[in-house]
């Protein structure tokens, strides 16, 4: 496969931006190899420089569930364009995407705009540190929730501890609050509560982001439980899973309601655009009702807001779309894991509405201690083998797959053909090493 122009195009890119990159993943730091550089996305595919097209299995990491230049979020963008490209004050668009979130996640009742979902989680949780007049927060190993610095926090030695910085210039002091408790795992977020002043748990209650692994339903009750008895604020972390694992996100296959919940991807259709929302009860002490502080010059900006109208009002209109994405995404997984099964490979898969992931690994996986037991070299591999037969899927081991609209049976089929012939390399070449 030629990348010759991505190659040059890279090394151009290292010489004035750090990595090459704007954000770390793209760099496939941990599947070796240059990445394509993309002129344009049309549906479910993707064009590099150099001409290659891909099938892509990434979406721009969620948001495109209509897949790249749909046309009616690209009609409604142009539209949105002619009147100017921002205001800095209140326009109706806003309350209308408020409107369509509100109507679809119970317990939200009002929502505020942000540009990106490590803004929406930041705030959100300053909001229940202010709500509940507690500093201390329960997050679990392996979410990812943005990168704040209260956020950026891994387990310390053992779970259910005061976390430490997972990036050096995160102070110690700003982590120091926040405690890390395993993910499926009730009694290390029990421990965490009776060793901390929490004022808040969030999570991912489909987590997406070390690898796909979805809650069971009794945690994420027993979760709520537990809220409730400390006086904590609950917060579902849907900026992946929002309008991606259903129309409700995580509330279309469970029951449990959070006090808050952040949104991203998705609502944004594709433009930098997110989301916090929650009980009035706790909205209502943000600024400037209350005394809760957090602003932005471009939140809410039209162009961003007009993309996510179009993207939410098409998901409304056509909810069947999420029971045909699911079948894809299954069909997908189940063809996936029996070729690897047929060359001797073990394979952990999961399918959540659009999102589908799956795990070179023996047993299955409940929690980030798990995952972290699966195979990266053998995926470092099948990832190239699926590159070079042009299937573009997650550069990690750790991230979520995402099916689009313009997907189709026989899409599918090209892309679990393709994980065949790389299963099948990958058993000769493990051959030829022993
Ligand atoms: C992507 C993501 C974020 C961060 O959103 P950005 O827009 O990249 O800042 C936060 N939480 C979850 C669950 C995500 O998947």
């Amino acid at each position: 496969m030629d990348l010759l122009h991505s190659i040059n195009d890279f090394n151009e890119a290292k010489q004035v931006i750090p990595g090459g990159v704007n954000s770390p993943v793209r760099a496939f730091k941990s599947v070796g190899g240059t990445p394509p550089f993309i002129s344009k996305g049309k549906g479910c595919h993707l064009f590099d420089a150099d001409g290659n097209c891909y099938i892509d299995f990434v979406q721009s990491w969620g948001p495109l569930i209509f897949g790249h230049c749909d046309a009616d979020i690209q009609k409604n963008v142009s539209l949105a364009i002619q009147n100017g490209l921002s205001f800095g004050a209140p326009t109706e668009l806003e309350t209308t995407l408020a409107k369509e979130i509100i109507s679809l996640y119970e317990g939200i009742e009002k929502i505020r705009l942000v540009n990106s979902g490590t803004e929406a989680t930041m705030s959100a949780i300053r909001l229940a540190r202010a709500y509940s007049q507690k500093d201390d927060i329960i997050k679990f190993e392996g979410c990812y929730h943005g990168h704040s610095d209260s956020l950026l926090v891994s387990a310390g030695s053992g779970c259910a501890t005061f976390g430490f910085p997972s990036s050096p210039g995160v102070p110690k002091d700003f982590s120091k609050h926040t405690l890390v408790a395993r993910y499926n795992d009730i009694d290390s977020v029990k421990s965490c509560f009776e060793v901390g002043e929490v004022g808040c748990v969030i999570i991912e209650p489909i987590a997406g982001n070390m690898g796909l692994v979805p809650a069971d339903a009794n945690f994420l009750k027993e979760l709520r439980i537990l809220c409730d008895k400390y006086k904590a604020v609950l917060i579902f972390d849907e900026v992946m899973s929002g309008f991606r694992a259903s129309i409700k996100g995580t509330q279309g296959y469970y029951d449990t309601i959070p006090d808050m919940a952040t949104f991203g991807k998705v609502i944004g259709g594709g433009m930098p655009l997110a989301a916090f929302g929650g009980k009035s009860e706790i909205m209502n002490i943000l600024s400037p009702l209350g005394s809760v502080y957090q602003a932005g010059t471009l939140s809410g900006n039209p162009i961003a807001v007009s993309a996510g109208i179009a993207s939410v009002c098409k998901i409304k209109q056509n909810p069947q779309i999420y029971p045909q994405l699911e079948k894809l995404a299954n069909t997908l997984m189940s063809g996936f894991k029996n070729n690897a099964e047929k060359y001797g490979f073990s394979l952990q898969t999961s399918v959540r509405g659009s999102m589908f992931g799956f795990f070179f690994n023996n047993s299955t996986v409940k929690n980030f201690q798990d995952a972290q037991k699966s195979d990266t070299a053998l995926f470092a591999k099948f990832h190239q083998k699926m590159l070079e037969q042009k299937i573009y899927l997650a550069c990690s081991q750790f991230e979520t797959g995402f099916i689009c609209t313009p997907m189709n049976e026989s899409i599918i089929q090209t892309a679990i053909k393709a994980a065949e012939n790389s299963f099948a390399q990958m058993a000769k070449d493990n051959v030829k090493r022993t």
